[in-house]
């Protein structure tokens, strides 16, 4: 099974949550439950917790992710962080074009090209997020909307790149909302996603990228969800701020 081959990952996605004290304090309650993770574990916090989150698992198996970048590497962009910045500091992930930006901070696929960019030139690996509304699953277009996420995302990314991208595969209606896809959704569609990787580089590539399902997976319905064959992991909001959920979820990755 070509599951095997790939690095199952499980990444907190904490959003607009947490000071840098409650970042230490969350991030000293996971680290203990997290210690013998055979997947890889990923926080991905508020930027003004990025140093606080990596000076508290130094010691430890957890990576910190921040949660978006800039397209430019300096300039007159108020309010915005760049990838060299990120790089400077030591982080290795960042997560780009998640639904929230899409929705309420005008983030399109052609800006999420753009910030992945960034991020590759700088040495980060990214989580590209794409999914679909719930009125385009209803109209059938989920493939097509996703296909064409991940195309435009992965514009002049080349082969070699590959090894840096994540996708994680949220179906915007499941996000936040308790709603979770069933765990043949989630498969289908995370097929869907490897399919097109396959096309647009090769079989092998789309057998090696990790594909995530996010959309209120939780340490109830983790198992069933990470035990499908392209699932590979999960990119979690609610139930990361959560120690122990967030480590049950980590535990159900490496049971599947
Ligand atoms: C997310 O923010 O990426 C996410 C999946 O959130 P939640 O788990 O809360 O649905």
């Amino acid at each position: 099974m070509n599951k095997q081959l790939r690095t199952a990952i499980i990444a907190g996605n904490w959003k607009m949550n947490k000071t840098p004290s409650q970042t230490k304090e969350l991030l000293e309650q996971i680290a203990p439950l997290t210690k013998d993770a055979k997947c890889e574990v990923i926080a991905c916090v508020p930027f003004v917790d990025l140093q606080t989150a990596l000076d508290a698992t130094k010691d430890t198996n957890i990576k910190i992710g921040a949660e978006n970048c800039h397209w430019e590497e300096s300039g007159a962009f108020t309010g915005e962080i760049s990838a060299v910045m990120l790089k400077e500091m030591g982080i290795k992930y960042v997560i780009i074009g998640h639904s929230e930006r899409r929705q309420y901070f005008g983030e399109t696929d052609l800006t999420v090209n753009k910030r992945i960019r960034a991020a590759l030139n700088n040495g980060l690996k990214v989580i590209l997020c794409v999914g679909e509304l719930k009125e385009q699953r209803e109209q059938n277009i989920t493939a097509e909307i996703v296909s064409m996420q991940t195309k435009i995302a992965l514009m002049g990314i080349s082969e070699a790149e590959m090894k840096n991208i994540i996708i994680a595969y949220e179906p915007v209606w499941a996000i936040g909302t308790g709603l979770t896809a069933t765990a043949d959704q989630a498969q289908e569609v995370c097929k869907i996603i490897r399919d097109v990787i396959a096309s647009m580089y090769n079989q092998d590539i789309a057998n090696a990228t990790t594909i995530q399902y996010g959309g209120s997976m939780n340490d109830k319905n983790a198992d069933e969800l990470l035990s499908k064959e392209d699932v590979d992991g999960g990119l979690i909001g609610g139930a990361s701020l959560i120690a122990e959920k967030f480590a049950a979820i980590v535990k159900a990755a490496d049971n599947n």
